[in-house]
């Protein structure tokens, strides 16, 4: 199909590939081909045609007149209309009916066609319309040459928006740039990653407003008596369509917002107040543990947060626990240490998270204000594997008691690993031995509360 279209390559008679069908109503005043929204429209039927017939495919190809600029410049606006217009009759003369044309810009034509399904058939195409454009122009009786790139995006079922598919083949125009073929060929699953994450962004907005936000909660257990001592609060997305979304999908999005101080709040305010439930129906000692991010330190939200939140829910500070990760802690971000000093002159106890996973040294522990230590699931889940992490652990235990800190284990799964901890003197542990992450009325029935 596309050897029959492009079948004379190399042509500058600029022969017919086809006879033209479409009418549209909306058309560039200079050359008289449709303009960007029209096209827009001829993308949006094909989507729609390829989504129904899976051996339709199609191709839109942008194509970018370089340096029109400095043609003006040098020959005049009236030789630039000219070759706007000569590039238009060009495309017409080559596409009649086999493609949609369009004007969708200033230096910008777009050309959308049938093509193979494969990347190959789509680079084929826009080789062929690359070589016609090869040949210089005649404007006022000189033969000029002009640069053009390329740009080609495939129509797939990963775009959710017709305008979508022409913006990656512009994009593509651009990388075309630096390419020695002047084509480029936009890679689909960068779009469907970036529209996904875009779409849970948008959608994780909406989730605290429909209620789709929920805290679970994990003991923390006492090596020493075998008790629950207090549980961290962990937050959970339960989206309508995706199920369970876990932290580790949408915290970074949030962190990338802002979004995560919204969801912060919710989850330090649900929290506190389901503490005091317990609290209220016997488990009077239990703490709870909330994780903070570094956006609400660095902007001085936490202190308040906080303050809000235990206020509203009537705990006191001392059975609060806001855990920060190490990389926050030893990011000698000076603001983020005095917020999370004033939380601990407000009396609230302050944990490093994931301890060893980032660049801090034991003896940095000692400038922090800080009461816990909580050490990462990597070193835990080796434990039986490496003797080394047996040592790197045991001083780690160590040292955080020389400086009078608690230490709580993270991850915790066999006996083996259990018993090393407390042969080593670890204070708590936390991990799916115990329990994983469960509903509130779960950790009711744990402390065994009426
Ligand atoms: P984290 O604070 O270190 O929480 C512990 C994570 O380890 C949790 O993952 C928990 O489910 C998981 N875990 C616990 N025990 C085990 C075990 O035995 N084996 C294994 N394989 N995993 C275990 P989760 O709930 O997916 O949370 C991931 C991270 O997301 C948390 O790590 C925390 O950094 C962040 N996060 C969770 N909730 C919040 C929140 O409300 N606010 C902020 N800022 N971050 C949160
Ligand atoms: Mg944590
Ligand atoms: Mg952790």
């Amino acid at each position: 199909m596309l050897a029959r279209r492009f079948s004379n390559k190399n042509s500058s008679s600029h022969e017919s590939w086809g006879q033209r069908i479409a009418s549209p109503s909306f058309r560039d005043p200079l050359t008289g081909l449709p303009d960007r929204s029209n096209f827009i429209g001829q993308i949006g039927e094909a989507l729609w045609r390829s989504r129904r017939d899976a051996n339709y495919n199609f191709a839109v190809v942008a194509l970018d007149v370089r340096r029109l600029k400095a043609f003006n410049g040098t020959f005049g606006y009236n030789a630039g209309d000219q070759l706007l217009m000569a590039v238009a009759r060009r495309l017409s003369g080559i596409f009649i009916g086999s493609a949609e044309l369009a004007r969708i810009g200033g230096d910008k034509y777009a050309i959308l066609a049938e093509t193979g399904a494969l990347r190959e058939a789509a680079r084929e195409f826009a080789e062929r319309v690359r070589d016609v454009f090869a040949a210089p122009f005649d404007i006022y009786e000189r033969s000029i040459a002009v640069e053009f790139t390329f740009g080609v995006a495939l129509g797939s079922s990963a775009y959710s928006h017709a305008d979508d598919v022409l913006a990656c083949a512009e994009m593509a125009t651009d990388e075309a740039k630096a390419s020695r073929s002047g084509i480029a060929i936009f890679d689909d699953t960068r779009y469907a990653k970036a529209k996904d994450r875009l779409l849970l962004e948008t959608e994780l907005h909406s989730a605290l407003d429909h209620n789709e936000l929920t805290v679970y909660y994990q003991p923390l257990v006492s090596l020493t008596t075998g008790k629950i001592t207090g549980v961290e609060a962990l937050v959970r997305w339960l989206h309508p369509e995706r199920g369970i979304i876990p932290p580790s999908e949408f915290i970074p999005i949030a962190e990338a917002t802002g979004f995560i101080t919204s969801i912060d709040e919710f989850v330090l305010r649900t929290a506190s107040a389901q503490l005091r439930q317990w609290q209220e129906r016997s488990a009077t000692d239990l703490h709870m543990a909330v994780n903070l991010s570094r956006r609400d330190l660095e902007h001085g939200v936490a202190r308040r947060m906080v303050a809000e939140a235990l206020k509203s829910s009537g705990i006191s500070p001392e059975s609060l626990e806001v855990e920060v990760t190490e990389s926050l802690a030893m990011s000698d971000a000076l603001a983020s240490i005095t917020a999370l000093r004033e939380l601990k002159d407000d009396g609230v106890s302050i944990a490093m998270d994931d301890f060893g996973t980032g660049y801090s040294s034991l003896g940095a522990l000692a400038g922090l204000p800080i009461n816990t230590v909580k050490i990462d699931r990597s070193f835990i889940s080796s434990i039986e594997a490496d003797a080394r992490v047996k040592c790197i652990v045991q001083s780690i235990v160590e040292m955080a008691h020389t400086l009078g800190l608690r230490v709580i284990a993270e991850g915790l799964e066999t006996q083996e690993q259990l018993g090393f901890l407390k042969s080593i003197g670890c204070d708590e542990a936390q991990g799916y031995l115990f329990s994983s992450p469960v509903p509130a009325d779960k950790i009711a029935g744990l402390l065994g509360c009426p």
